[in-house]
């Protein structure tokens, strides 16, 4: 599944350097899958449906931090355990129980970002 950061958030901003797919932004921050990755045009999400991965996405949270569910990849393919969940002070960065992806998915969704 992929990881979630919750309500409990203070804002601290030091999970944000250490995603290696660069899925957090800062609460009212606009993403794009083009953030870090190789993604150039368009770019199929996780729902199937077609985004270009160049143009700013709205942000999904404005008061606190926020993971893009599709490019979370739980740092698989880079690291052995979460970043985000490791670097937290208060514990906020949470397995998201509405993303539940196995490991070869996860591995799937990396190379597709990031070749
Ligand atoms: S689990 Fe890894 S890939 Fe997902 S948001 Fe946290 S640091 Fe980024
Ligand atoms: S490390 Fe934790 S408290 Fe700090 S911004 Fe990230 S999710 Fe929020």
């Amino acid at each position: 599944m992929a990881i979630m950061i919750t309500e409990e958030c203070i804002n601290c901003g030091a999970c944000e350097p250490e995603c290696p797919n660069n899925a957090i932004y800062e609460g009212g921050a606009e993403w794009r899958f083009s953030d870090k990755t190789k993604v150039s045009g368009m770019f199929a999400k996780m729902d199937g449906t077609m985004i270009d991965g160049n143009t700013p996405q709205p942000p999904k949270v404005m008061d606190r931090y926020y993971i893009v569910t599709d490019k979370c990849t739980e740092c698989v393919g880079f690291h052995d355990e979460p970043q985000c969940a490791s670097v937290c002070p208060v514990d906020c960065c949470v397995d998201d129980p509405d993303f539940r992806e196995p490991k070869d998915d996860l591995m799937a969704k990396k190379v597709r970002m990031h070749g």
